[in-house]
């Protein structure tokens, strides 16, 4: 294999833990523990990104090599790799957890890319750290796809969001309690190698502050300055305060983008905020089939449902309250930190019109466009309406005669259609009045809507489907899928299966509409 070059400045410049010491505990004044993969049985790759292995210098035969698998699935290093698992701790579910830190992530190094890009590998699923707290540092085939698929679906979506280099099969099994009713099962093992510019989260800076630590926060502050906002000029605290108001501004459109396409992250704890402002930690994740602002795909959080799709911008700010009060003490006046909450409130509103004007192809999007918008939505939950497949269908409306029956595929229950067949009629005649006072030519319109709104988005049922067949050894289902969530906004004549809502079989089965923390 081609050497890569690494520039490990996480390990350089920041302190790490003195002890080497196996088994968890507790580790304080340092950010990470230098610490190795442990070997696994039988390596094999068993899917790839084309386009992240292209971005590092990896051809298609080196990332189907034995090699390869090697490296990835934590038997071997490439020179330049220094392993460490780093240490940060979060609010889970809005209360303070103390130390949590990678349990089964462990970084290889920070890859510089012939372009200058920088890419931290990270394998996750590659064994215990000292901040594993007793579980087996380990992951399971079906969560490794899920993360493995996400990562680059959202990539292709438009999305910021920690990307995926490959997926490795461990030929070793782990034991886990999926639904959490005492049936532990042995299943697959697998470690999906993730890449992004930094792995740092709004926790990395919780943890220190937590501890009173404020030499080490504020060392932590100015290295993620330095290295990932290269941008920013300026010093001291009016430099502390123009970051965190960048960090909220990438929040909101996180948030725009989550809320534009149907994405419910699920376990929006502090310790998986990116501090890039991207989408960090696929776990019980889901996308929404029929519009629902409350469903949370996360069996964890099903009674309070605090990860609701539609909570998922106040949790953003109130995660981004928890940062804020972790960077207090470098501040003399908290005055910037307030601004910069506000600032996400004020990017989040303007980034939310952005997205209607969008998805219903207007010009611009104004109050009233908000209100038309919000009682669609609300129609569209009451009536229980696949949200991909309305907007997709919507562009194509004719506006001289706003008919209904063309999307007739996007309602789960005939009758609630029919109950509801003249509020839509009411709603799409507004509609259509709205696009005749619009500026946009219909061709722009339709390019507009398509754009906004994806064909195709990993819905739950798709990727539980790729998975069954993978647990079986048939990984074409991933191939397929992956290839599919390359271009999600564009028409893929052949495939249209994979634009197709929910089918009933999927809607309460464990892993299509529910999925529990267990991977
Ligand atoms: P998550 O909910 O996946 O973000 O994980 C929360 C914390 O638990 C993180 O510190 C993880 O590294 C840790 N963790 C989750 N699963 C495991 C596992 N199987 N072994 C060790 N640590 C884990
Ligand atoms: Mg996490």
């Amino acid at each position: 294999m081609l050497p890569l070059h690494f520039d490990n400045a996480f390990l350089r410049e920041l302190p790490g833990d003195p002890s080497a010491a196996p088994g968890p505990r507790e580790v304080a004044g340092a950010l990470y523990t230098q610490v190795l993969p442990t070997p696994v049985a039988a390596p094999r790759v068993l899917a790839h990104s084309a386009e992240m292995a292209t971005a590092l210098g990896f051809d298609a035969d080196e990332a189907a090599s034995d090699g390869f698998a090697q490296v990835f699935g934590g038997n071997a290093l490439m020179p330049g790799m220094q392993p460490w698992a780093a240490n940060y701790g979060g609010h889970q579910f809005g209360v303070w957890a103390g130390q949590l830190g990678d349990g089964r992530a462990i970084s290889l190094g920070e890859a510089v890319a012939a372009d200058g890009a920088r890419w931290e590998l990270q394998l996750k699923g590659a064994g215990p750290t000292p901040y594993s707290r007793g579980a087996d540092g380990r992951a399971v085939l079906r969560s490794s796809i899920r993360e493995f698929l996400c990562s680059e679906a959202m990539h292709h979506l438009g999305i910021p969001t920690t990307r995926a280099l490959c997926l490795v099969g461990t030929g070793e099994a782990v034991v886990r309690d999926m639904l959490y009713d005492g049936h532990p099962q042995a299943e697959p093992g697998a470690i999906v190698c993730r890449a992004s510019p930094s792995f740092i989260r709004f926790g990395s800076f919780e943890l220190p502050a937590a501890r009173g630590d404020t030499a080490l926060l504020r060392q932590l502050v100015d290295f993620t300055i330095r290295r990932d906002f290269p941008s920013l000029t300026g010093q001291g605290e009016s430099l502390y305060g123009d970051w965190f108001g960048e960090i909220c501004a990438r929040t909101a459109q996180l948030m725009a983008g989550w809320m534009r396409v149907g994405f419910v992250h699920g376990v929006m704890n502090t310790d998986n905020m990116s501090i890039l402002g991207l989408t960090l930690d696929y776990g019980p994740y889901g996308w929404i089939d029929d519009y629902d602002p409350d469903w949370t795909p996360n069996t964890t959080d099903a009674q309070r449902r605090r990860y609701r799709y539609g909570q998922q911008p106040n949790v953003a700010w109130w995660n981004l309250s928890r940062l804020a009060a972790a960077l207090a003490p470098l501040f003399g006046d908290i005055a910037p930190l307030q601004a910069g909450l506000d600032r996400y409130a004020a990017v989040y509103a303007e980034a939310d019109r952005a997205s209607i004007a969008a998805k219903l192809g207007l010009a611009a999007c104004s109050d009233e466009d908000v209100a038309l918008m919000q009682s669609l939505q609300a129609l569209l939950h009451e009536a229980e309406v696949d949200m991909a497949l309305w907007f997709r269908g919507l562009a194509d409306l004719d506006p001289q005669h706003p008919a209904l029956q063309p999307l007739h595929e996007a309602f789960y229950d005939e009758a609630k259609r029919q109950a509801h067949e003249a509020s839509f009629a009411d709603w799409l005649a507004r509609y259509a009045a709205r696009l005749a006072g619009d500026s946009l030519p219909p061709a722009e319109r339709h390019a507009r809507m398509r754009a906004a709104n994806p064909r195709y988005v990993l819905r739950n049922y798709l990727a539980q489907q790729a998975i069954e067949r993978a647990e079986q050894g048939d990984n074409a289902g991933i191939h397929e899928l992956l290839d599919v969530l390359r271009h999600p906004y564009d028409e893929q004549p052949g495939r249209e299966a994979f634009a197709r809502k929910r089918p009933d079989w999927a809607r309460h089965k464990p892993g299509c509409s529910m999925l529990s923390c267990s991977s």
